[in-house]
C-alpha cells in the first residue's frame, strides 16, 4: 500500500495545499519539502543462533528550527525512506502545533519485532544508538517510542549512549521507564491527550452522550484510548489489531477485551463478539484510526459513514481521501493535533531531566491538558476564521511557527 501512496509525497501535498495561504515564500517551501540530514545506517546484530544480520535503518531529522529534532523510533516491517522522512515532517508540525520548542525528526528499523529474540531484540536496539549516538542527545535529537517500540527498548537505548558519552544524559531520550528517569504519564499521554480532543470535538458536533466509537489499532495508542473511552462513558462498538477485527453493536466491555488479548495474543474470538472485515466503514459516530498511515484511502473513504474522525495514528488518511471526508462533510482532527499529547509530555519528560525534579502524575497530566487545549483552542479558532479544516488549520498554524523560526535566524 505504501507504494501507491507514497508518505513523503502525501507530505508534500498537503504543504502545496497551504502553500497560498500561508503566504509561504518558494525558498521556506524549499526548505520544509526535505529533511535537513537523513541518515541510512545498516547495523549487524549478532543472532542467538551465531549467525550475524544486518538490519537496515534510519533517521530522518526534518527541522531544528524551533529546538532540537524530536521524534519516535519505529521497529516494522514496512518502515522506508519515504515513510521516516514523513513521520519526521509530521513530528516538526506536531512540535509546533502543541508549542513545544523542539523540532521534528524519526527514525526506524525495518523488522519484525515478533520475529526476534529479547536478547536480539537488546542488541539491535544498542546498535541502533551506536550508530547514531553522535547525532542524537538532548540538544541535537531525542528518540522516543513509536510503532512496536518499548520503555524497555528506550532504557536499552539510554544505557548504550550513557555508555559512549560516558555520563548520564537522560533527556537524549524519553518515553523511558520511570526507573531511569521517565515521567509519570507517558505511558498513557497520547491516549489520554486523544481523549480530551475525541471529547471537545464530539461535544461540539452535539454527538449523544453514549456516541459509538470503532477504534483501528490495539497498541499503546488505540488500546488505552480504547480504555480511556470505555471508562468515560463512550459505547465502544468495534476494536482491531493488527489481524483481526472484533464487534458489538451494543458496545464491548473493554476491560475484559484487554485481558482476553493479555491472555490470548489476538482479539479473535472475544466471547459475544463478531468478527468483522472492516473497521473503517462501520455506522459509527466516532472513527478512530490508531494504527499505521494510509488506512483511508480513495478506495474506501466513500464508504466511510463517521461523523468524526479523531486520527491517533500518523498519516492515516491521504490527500484525496481527505478532501472526500470534507465534501462529505465528516469532520476530521487531524493527526498532528489529535496524537500530540505524547510527545508534549516527552517535552516534560525532558524538562524533568534537565530540572532533575519529578512531578507527580498529576502534575504531569495537568500540564498536559493546559498544552492540549491551547492547541485546540488555536487549530479550532483558526479554522473557524479562515473558513479551512482543521488539518490545514494546524499545518497553517505549524508552518506558521516553524516559518517564523527560521526567519528569526536568518535562514530563508
Ligand atoms: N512516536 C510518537 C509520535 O509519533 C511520540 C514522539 C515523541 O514523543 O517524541 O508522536
Amino acid at each position: 500500500m505504501s507504494n501507491l501512496h507514497d508518505p513523503f509525497d502525501n507530505v508534500l501535498n498537503q504543504l502545496q495545499e497551504i502553500k497560498t495561504l500561508a503566504e509561504l515564500k518558494e525558498g521556506v517551501l524549499a526548505v520544509l519539502s526535505a529533511p535537513k540530514r537523513f541518515i541510512e545506517v545498516n547495523l549487524p546484530v549478532r543472532m542467538d543462533d551465531g549467525q550475524v544480520k544486518v538490519f537496515k535503518g534510519y533517521r530522518s531529522q526534518f527541522n531544528d528550527a524551533r529546538g532540537p529534532f524530536k521524534g519516535g523510533v519505529r521497529f516494522h516491517p514496512n518502515v522506508d525512506e519515504s515513510e521516516v522522512k514523513a513521520l519526521s515532517a509530521w513530528m516538526t508540525w506536531k512540535t509546533a502545533v502543541v508549542g513545544v520548542p523542539l523540532g521534528g525528526s524519526k527514525g526506524g528499523i525495518i523488522v519484525d519485532t515478533k520475529q526476534l529474540s529479547i536478547g536480539e531484540l537488546e542488541r539491535l536496539s544498542r546498535a541502533y544508538i551506536r550508530a547514531l549516538w553522535e547525532v542524537v542527545g538532548p540538544e541535537l535529537d531525542v528518540p522516543a517510542p513509536d510503532v512496536y517500540t518499548t520503555g524497555q527498548i528506550m532504557a536499552w537505548m539510554l544505557d548504550e549512549y550513557e555508555v559512549l558519552a560516558r555520563r548520564h544524559r537522560p533527556g537524549m531520550i524519553t518515553g523511558k521507564p520511570v526507573a531511569v528517569g521517565g515521567s509519570k504519564g507517558r505511558v498513557q499521554a497520547t491516549a489520554v491527550g486523544g481523549l480530551q480532543v475525541l471529547m471537545a470535538a464530539a461535544k461540539h458536533l452535539n454527538l449523544p452522550e453514549k456516541a459509538s466509537v470503532a477504534i483501528q489499532g490495539f497498541g499503546n495508542v488505540g488500546g488505552t484510548l480504547a480504555g480511556l473511552a470505555y471508562a468515560a462513558g463512550f459505547k465502544v462498538v468495534a476494536l482491531a489489531d493488527s489481524k483481526s477485527t472484533i464487534y458489538n453493536s451494543e458496545g464491548l466491555d473493554v476491560v475484559a477485551v484487554e485481558n482476553y488479548k493479555k491472555q490470548n495474543g489476538t482479539l479473535f474470538g472475544f466471547p459475544g463478539s463478531k468478527n468483522i472485515n472492516d473497521i473503517l466503514t462501520l455506522e459509527v459516530d466516532i472513527l478512530v484510526p490508531a494504527a499505521l498511515e494510509n488506512s483511508i484511502i480513495v478506495d474506501n473513504v466513500r464508504d466511510v459513514k463517521a461523523r468524526l474522525i479523531v486520527e491517533m495514528a500518523n498519516g492515516p488518511i491521504t490527500p484525496e481521501a481527505d478532501k472526500i471526508l470534507a465534501e462529505k462533510n465528516i469532520i476530521v482532527v487531524p493527526d498532528i493535533l489529535a496524537n500530540a499529547g505524547g510527545v508534549a509530555v516527552s517535552y516534560l519528560e525532558q524538562v524533568q531531566n534537565a530540572a532533575n525534579y519529578y512531578w507527580s502524575e498529576i502534575e504531569v497530566l495537568q500540564k498536559l491538558e493546559v498544552m492540549m487545549a491551547e492547541a485546540l483552542t488555536a487549530v479550532w479558532e483558526l479554522s473557524n476564521d479562515k473558513k479551512i479544516t482543521l488539518r490545514q488549520a494546524a499545518l497553517l498554524l505549524a508552518v506558521r511557527r516553524v516559518a517564523e523560526a527560521m526567519k528569526s535566524r536568518g535562514w530563508v
